[in-house]
Formats: structure tokens, C-alpha cells, sequence
């Protein structure tokens, strides 16, 4: 004999019992590992690539996560790899390319406050820009 489970069941469709009620999309509740389709709204598993009620893929799963903290890391060590990392590969070049304009202004003084502007800022672009790719805002 079976007795009745108590754990929440993910599958949307009901199971041995006959009851039926159908009623889905009544009352919209999102849980913490599930997010709306794109297409339809319907809710959805987070990490489900294809909206199993309108067959839609979701753009969401495809994108390549990136470790800001490693951005930061690799903008630390060298202006413009933290770019580089994150795909921008033309803005990885001008950083790197700028940053050897402010060691030759260096010899004008400028430099030296130059040099480190760019280089946290060159830390801070490659931090904030991991971020925003994570949440899809922009495209590496
Ligand atoms: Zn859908």
C-alpha cells in the first residue's frame, strides 16, 4: 500500500489520481528555480531550453556565463585582458594600446596619474561588463 507522498511534485501533469482539475494558468506562481518563457509567459523551469508549452527556445540558456571576479582579476594584472576575456576584443586592444600611450607620458609626469586611471577603470569596465553579459544586457 502506497501512502500519499508529501513532496511537491515538478511534474505539471497529474499523476495516478483522476482527479481533474486541469485548470492551468489561473493563478501564475513562479517558483525560485523557474522563470517565464519568453514567448508564451507560461511558467517555466529556469534551465529549460525549449518552453515545452510553445515549443520556443530560450535565449537565456545559451548565453556563456562570465566570472566578473576573473574579469576583474585579468584586468588587474594586465589592462585590457579582463576585454579581452569578456570578448571585447577591439576595446581589450585600446585599453592595452592606451595604457602604453600613458607609460610614454609617464615621462611628462602625466602618466603617472594617467596609467592608474586607466587601470582601474580598465578593471572596473571588465567587472561591470561581465555582469551585465550574465544578465543578457549586452552581447560579448
Ligand atoms: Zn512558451
Amino acid at each position: 500500500m502506497s501512502s500519499e507522498e508529501e513532496v511537491s511534485s515538478d511534474t505539471p501533469e497529474t499523476g495516478s489520481d483522476g482527479s481533474d482539475d486541469g485548470s492551468t494558468g489561473s493563478s501564475p506562481t513562479k517558483g525560485p528555480d523557474e522563470v517565464f518563457c519568453s514567448s508564451c509567459g507560461n511558467v517555466i523551469k529556469e534551465d529549460a531550453e525549449i518552453c515545452p508549452d510553445c515549443g520556443v527556445r530560450q535565449k537565456r540558456a545559451t548565453t556563456v556565463e562570465k566570472n566578473p571576479g576573473l574579469a576583474a582579476a585579468a584586468s588587474f594584472l594586465w589592462t585590457g585582458l579582463g576585454q579581452v576575456y569578456n570578448g571585447q576584443i577591439g576595446k581589450g586592444i585600446g585599453f592595452i594600446v592606451l595604457q602604453m600611450v600613458n607609460v610614454l607620458l609617464m615621462f611628462v609626469l602625466i602618466g603617472l596619474i594617467t596609467f592608474p586611471l586607466t587601470w582601474i577603470y580598465g578593471i572596473y569596465d571588465a567587472y561591470k561588463t561581465a555582469e551585465k553579459i550574465n544578465e543578457g544586457k549586452i552581447e560579448p
